[in-house]
C-alpha cells in the first residue's frame, strides 16, 4: 500500500505522507493557505510559476 506524493508524484515517504517529503508538504499547505505564506525554502521562490504539477486539488 504505497502511495504517491500528490505535488510531485513521487513515492511517499512515511515520515511526510502522503507526501514525499517536507517540501511538498509545505507547497500543499502553501495551497491550502492561498499562497499567502512564504515557504521556507532553498528553492527558487516560484512555487505557482509552473515548476510543479499543476493539477487542482478540490479545495472546494
Ligand atoms: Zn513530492
Amino acid at each position: 500500500m504505497s502511495k504517491s506524493c500528490p505535488i510531485c508524484d513521487k513515492p511517499a515517504a512515511a515520515k511526510h505522507r502522503p507526501f514525499c517529503s517536507e517540501r511538498c508538504a509545505n507547497v500543499d499547505l502553501s495551497r491550502w493557505l492561498g499562497g499567502h505564506y512564504r515557504i521556507p525554502t532553498d528553492e527558487a521562490p516560484t512555487v505557482y510559476d509552473g515548476g510543479l504539477d499543476a493539477d487542482e486539488d478540490d479545495r472546494g
